[in-house]
């Protein structure tokens, strides 16, 4: 029987970049059904809320978090309409398909943009940004991805927020998997607004994306979406006066999220959780190095949330039949998303230790003999 870290029976481990594997009291949190007026739901929201926007720190009261319903590019979407002003131009940063996905997202909005692109693995570089900036004036904006899932890339955040910054121009952070992991202290960190979901590091299920914003951005950003239910501004002013959603809360995933914030706490917030996982990654990567496996990133560009293997040379390996082996022995892991070669990934993320990581790697050594690699 599979298990997760704490010791419950699960189908399967999520070795992927979500939804991934949760605790017991993470999914428990869901056996209650609340009413969306119910004072003890609008506290729930409220305390989820202030959570979320403590886990980047800063001056009290300067960030506001919004949640809103869907997965983590709703979010994306939201905040972009939302805070791109309609005459505004967003610079992406594009080293991968999330990068990539935000540029989609402004064709489809009408939004202006820019792309500014690095082969997927090499990290975007700040002093490109700081001369495409000087560059282009009409630039008002600039968006990019913290780690880039595509590939398990870590970018140089504090770089690009300070060339963003001196330029006087304003930050958009795609957090998604690593909000909760990787410390982004928005003392030290500037931005405008930030994004991520509950399925990720917070080891909470999907069903909600939320945005970090500078409150006095959002305030000003009224009317300047083009959509009523991805309007960031409205939802985040509908919490601010009645403490309501403006439609149907996704209410159990909330109380989920709400339990998982509690075990987030308990192992110690960011730095507890960035131990935990830097340590399934080095597990994962020297366990798979001796079945013949080699990381595609280079060791520093490596962030402890997913790892891209090349696909082995030789024919003998057909990921669909890799991928059902492990399946059926209750090890779920993902496709590669590059354009550039064959590969796949494997996550480090999730309610999973040491010890799933291990039991992970003895399912794939045992895999790989059998299908005589
Ligand atoms: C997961 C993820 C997203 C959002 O993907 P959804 O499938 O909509 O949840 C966006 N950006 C990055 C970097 C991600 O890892």
């Amino acid at each position: 029987m599979t298990k997760s870290r704490d010791g419950e029976p699960t189908e399967a481990l999520l070795l992927t970049p979500g939804p991934l594997t949760t605790t017991r009291a993470t999914r428990h949190a869901m056996l209650r059904d609340w009413g969306s007026r119910d004072h003890d739901f609008i506290k729930l929201t409220a305390r989820i809320r202030r959570r979320l926007a403590a886990i980047v720190g800063g001056r009290a009261g300067a960030k506001t978090c919004v949640p809103i319903q869907g997965s983590g590019t709703f979010a994306v979407e939201a905040a972009l309409q939302t805070l791109i002003p309609r005459d505004g131009k967003l610079l992406i940063l594009v080293n991968g398909a999330y990068g990539r996905r935000m540029a989609e997202i402004c064709r489809v909005i009408g939004r202006a943009f820019e792309v500014l692109e690095w082969p997927d693995n090499q990290p975007v570089d700040g002093r490109r940004v700081a001369a495409a900036l000087e560059a282009d004036g009409a630039i008002t904006d600039v968006a990019v991805v913290h780690v880039e899932t595509t590939s398990g890339l870590l970018n140089p955040l504090a770089d690009v927020a300070d060339v963003v910054a001196d330029a006087g121009r304003r930050l958009h952070i795609d957090a998604m998997s690593s909000f909760g992991a990787i410390g982004i202290d928005a003392e030290t960190v500037p931005f405008t607004s930030l994004f991520a979901s509950s399925n990720k590091c917070l080891e909470g299920v999907p069903g909600i994306g939320f945005v970090i914003a500078d409150g006095t951005a959002l305030e000003r950003a009224r009317g300047n979406a083009i959509s009523l239910a991805l309007d960031l501004e409205a939802q985040g002013r509908g919490f601010e006066t009645n403490g309501q959603w403006r439609f149907t809360p996704p209410t159990h995933v909330l109380a989920a999220l709400d339990a998982a914030l509690d075990q987030f706490d308990a192992e110690g917030g960011v730095p507890g959780r960035f131990a935990r996982y830097s340590r399934n990654c080095a597990v994962l990567c020297a366990g798979m190095r001796e079945l013949g496996f080699t990381p595609w990133l280079e060791e520093g560009l490596q962030a402890p949330i997913i790892v891209t293997f090349r696909i082995p040379d030789g024919g003998w390996f057909r990921f669909g039949d890799f991928y059902d082996s492990l399946q059926r022995r209750g090890i779920v892991i993902y496709p590669g998303k590059l354009t550039v070669m064959d590969s796949f990934r494997i996550g480090c993320i999730g309610a999973v230790g040491e010890a799933e990581m291990r039991r992970a790697l003895g399912v794939i050594g045992e895999t790989v003999k059998a299908m005589g690699g």
